[in-house]
């Protein structure tokens, strides 16, 4: 098996379980390398509810650095934050200070609207779809060109609750930003928590995936656990996918650097 970079923790409010019991479940399906990546912590109120408070950053990396012992899985130590206004100011300084082996960098809001919540969907029976799409790829560009994140996190998480639009007019607005994730040699994950959504299908898609290919972007893989036993959650299917659209690589990280290996 291949190795789960996408792993929440207690600490932000919506995942549940002991750090510990992640790493045993990664071990019961003999994944060789887990990283946690709870939601980053910032001093300026962002999403405080979903996340855990500068003052307990010190915690989580004291824990998560001590869950590695001589036997496999590895626990690297990592973060999904957000791209929102004016986070360049605090993650600039901020990450280059942490000992990270790797940054998703993630889109979870439009304006005020977060349009992955579920208690928000409704606000998709009044917007353009479209438009919408468009405006969350802008933000994604904006994240790749900080070059602060070494991931995209569930790409095309606008598709959460099934509201997107044609392949074509998502061609359009995609591939201009696939074009910036190869420049900045950033990878894209597969996240499989889309198939426990009500899209049923994985982040991204075969047709974003397929683009994605094209650029020669690395890609790795994700559960984005929130409960242990959804470590490693899908993962069969996700191979099935890379290899489906020409993968015969993915890529673990380390410090931050990239190393390709072949997919089982
Ligand atoms: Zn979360
Ligand atoms: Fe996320
Ligand atoms: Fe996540
Ligand atoms: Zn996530």
């Amino acid at each position: 098996m291949v190795p789960d970079y996408h792993i929440h923790t207690i600490l932000c409010k919506h995942a549940q379980g002991e750090m510990g019991d992640y790493r045993k479940v990664a071990c019961e399906k003999s994944l060789p390398e887990i990283c946690f990546t709870d939601h980053a912590p910032n001093p300026d109120e962002y999403d405080s509810e979903h996340r855990m408070g500068m003052a307990q950053f010190p915690e989580y990396k004291k824990i998560v650095l001590s869950l590695s012992d001589d036997n496999p899985p590895a626990v690297l130590f990592g973060v999904e934050a957000d791209y929102y206004e004016n986070c360049t100011c605090f993650l600039e300084d901020w990450l280059a200070e942490q000992p990270l082996d790797l940054v998703i960098g993630s889109v979870h809001f439009i304006k005020k609207w977060g349009f992955d919540n579920p208690n928000e969907r409704s606000v998709w029976d009044s917007v353009d779809v479209t438009n919408t799409w468009r405006i969350y790829f802008q933000l994604v560009e904006r994240l790749v060109d900080t070059r602060l994140f070494d991931v995209a996190g569930h790409l095309d998480l606008p598709k959460k609750f099934g509201y997107r639009p044609s392949d074509k007019d998502l061609k359009e607005i995609v591939q201009p930003v696939l074009d910036r994730i190869a420049t900045a040699k950033m990878a894209v994950e597969l996240n499989t928590s889309g198939l426990r959504k009500p899209v049923n299908e994985i982040y991204p898609s075969a047709m974003l995936l397929g683009l994605a290919y094209e650029r020669e972007i690395p890609i790795c893989f994700g559960s984005d656990a929130h409960l242990p036993e959804e470590v490693g959650y899908r993962f069969e299917e996700a191979l099935n996918l890379a290899k489906d659209v020409g993968y015969t690589h993915a890529v673990r990280f380390s410090g931050r650097h990239q190393i390709s290996y072949p997919l089982p």
